[in-house]
């Protein structure tokens, strides 16, 4: 049986390893910037979004510590497929998780793999790593004219 803290360090692993949804889009219609100053992560988001408000195609890029690239490569696999009000939801949850106490145990029905990330929790400094990936996308689908950042 693996501890949701093993789990944690297998899944970082693998998501920095290999990148889900790396490289850029085209088309797309929607993108943003993110960059968390506190770690020096940066990323770049790039969303199709169709007339129905499905989110089609996601993928990101970027330089960042390992933290940020997983929860970007996890984020793009939730999302893929999901409306941008599922985002907003998801968001809202992984968000809640990402801050709430250290003995809160994840949704995990609300949020999937997602929930392996709550081991962030642990590292306070490491949380804006794990969200900084969650604003840029929220950035993206606003069309924001700043890029999105973490302070
Ligand atoms: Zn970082």
């Amino acid at each position: 049986m693996f501890s949701l803290g093993d789990l944690y360090q297998e899944v970082i692993i693998d998501h920095t390893k290999s990148p889900r949804n790396f490289g850029t889009l085209d088309p797309c219609n929607h993108d943003a910037e993110g960059f968390n100053p506190l770690c020096g992560d940066q990323l770049h988001i790039y969303v199709q979004v169709d007339a129905q408000n499905t989110i089609e195609d996601i993928k990101f890029e970027g330089q960042g510590c390992s933290i940020s690239t997983a929860s970007a490569s996890l984020m793009t696999q939730a999302i893929k497929g999901k409306s941008v009000a599922d985002f907003k939801q998801l968001f809202a949850s992984f968000h809640h998780m990402a801050t709430a106490d250290l003995d809160e145990k994840p949704d995990e029905e609300a949020l999937g793999k997602l929930a392996v990330l709550a081991g962030v929790k642990e590292f306070p400094s490491r949380i804006k790593c794990a969200t900084l990936c969650w604003h840029t996308l929220k950035s993206a689908l606003e069309d924001a004219a700043e890029p999105a950042k973490t302070e």
